[in-house]
């Protein structure tokens, strides 16, 4: 079958044992007193709203059947609807795809999106099915949610494994249930069906506009510069093919199967033409060297881009790490006790919530346009999602200058207060939530 791979090169990297649930509601705790507001604050967001679990039964071609189970947290509906991916990984749990909503929510607050978060996933190896397989899972999969989403409701969109021919299924599906079109329904989905132009290229796209910031502030000439990427699914090729156009020596890409590395720079194009429709994987591209994951990580760059799963920089892999700047274009890549080692190591980190925030941005495009039935030509498109990350990227910064703090509790401490404010407005806490130790 053709590999359903948006995020392929996740699929075998391990996740390490850290729980990014633990991970996110320390981090949110640590905002929330660094932003001297009291606690309630912190419980009012260290729970998602609603939380589905259910089954997913699905005829296999064996004539057997497989009941796979799938999730859907919804964190915080005070800004507009929920929105954030779905994804199909044999490691989903519960816990991942809580926090996963919770990193959504923030993002949306950091860009300023109508928006709350949301995110769901199956626990299913998507290699391991037939295209048939895989369709009638994605299928049933949208008839469990569709008490909880809808265009008003909760919007979903592509994540790890997960591409726009799934998203079309899935539209399918719901618009056949409701007996009309609902493209709001959801976002990333098949151009020719109320796609967004440059939803593809979204998530990459607003990576390369955070570190082209970051390499302003830090005086770092990008036409000069090398970087290395983990992960060659969508956001990896991605954010590999914009940083190349900007003159970025890109010398080394890791996937699932192993990496590749040219101390040159790698032919992105060409490499980008080999990989294809995903008909290859980067790895065996013969043009280069082959190198592992951890020796990547290693390597004499300017620029690492983790592009896969959590976890990834951890007490073992960041010691090793030698870039200026770190730009997390994965959710949740770093541990904590990788984060330190960035911090003693002064890296500059492009934290996951503000730098991999150009998908949901143009998804929330894409829903604005199939609200209105009409449609932006591409470079409109990108000319706001610039705007967007630009403005995220500021107003990250301020926060770092003001309270001298690393860019990672600055995007928690940008979205948190966002968050805050709505729930202010809205009468949820009082004055005195506002306050550490009120009177
Ligand atoms: N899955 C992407 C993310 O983690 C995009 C979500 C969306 O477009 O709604 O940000």
């Amino acid at each position: 079958m053709k590999k359903h791979n948006c995020d392929k090169a996740e699929a075998d990297i391990t996740t390490q044992g850290h729980n990014p649930y633990e991970i996110v509601k320390k981090l949110i705790k640590e905002s929330v007193y660094s932003l001297e507001l009291h606690e309630n604050i912190y419980y009012m967001l260290e729970k998602p709203m609603r939380m589905l679990e259910v089954s997913i039964p699905v005829r296999m071609d064996d004539g057997n059947l497989r009941n796979f189970t799938g999730y859907r947290s919804q964190h915080i509906d005070i800004l507009g609807p929920t929105k954030g991916g779905i994804r199909f990984h044999p490691k989903v749990n519960v816990d991942e795809v809580k926090a996963l909503s919770i990193w959504m929510s923030l993002k949306a607050a950091i860009i300023d999106l109508p928006f709350g978060g949301g995110k769901g996933g199956v626990i299913v190896d998507p290699e391991q099915l037939s295209e048939r397989e895989l369709e009638t899972l994605s299928r049933t999969f949208v008839r469990k949610l569709t008490p909880i989403i809808g265009p008003q409701k909760d919007i979903p969109a592509p994540d790890v494994n997960t591409d726009p021919e799934i998203m079309g299924w899935m539209i399918d599906e719901f618009d056949q249930l409701r007996g009309y079109n609902i493209p709001g329904m959801l976002t990333g989905k098949p151009i020719i069906i109320g796609g967004s132009l440059g939803r593809l290229e979204a998530t990459g796209r607003g990576v390369v506009f955070t570190i082209r910031e970051a390499a302003k502030k830090l005086g770092l000439d990008l036409t000069q510069a090398t970087a290395a990427i983990q992960g060659f699914g969508n956001v990896g090729s991605m954010t590999a093919k914009f940083l190349y156009e900007l003159g970025v020596k890109v010398v080394s890409v890791t996937d699932a199967r192993g990496g590749i590395h040219n101390e040159e720079g790698l032919d992105i194009p060409d490499l980008l033409e080999f990989v294809g429709d995903k008909e290859n994987y980067a790895s065996d591209y013969s043009k280069a060297n082959s190198i592992t994951n951890e020796e990547m990580f290693g390597l004499p760059v300017d620029i690492l881009v983790p592009a896969a799963i959590e976890n990834q920089i951890t007490k073992e892999t960041a010691p090793t790490i030698q870039a200026k700047i770190l730009a997390e274009a994965a959710n949740g890549p770093t541990t904590p006790e990788g984060d330190k080692i960035l911090e003693e190591k002064n890296i500059f980190v492009i934290p996951d919530i503000l730098c991999n925030a150009g998908g949901v941005t143009v998804s929330y495009f894409e829903w604005v346009q199939n609200t209105m039935n009409y449609y932006w030509k591409e470079e409109e498109i990108n000319q706001k999602l610039e705007e967007k990350m630009l403005f995220g990227f500021d107003k990250v910064l301020e926060m770092r200058e003001e309270k001298k703090c690393h860019m990672r509790d600055a995007a928690y401490m940008v979205g948190i207060n966002h968050l805050v404010k709505a729930m202010h407005a809205r009468g949820w806490i009082k004055d005195s939530d506002l306050n550490q130790n009120p009177e």
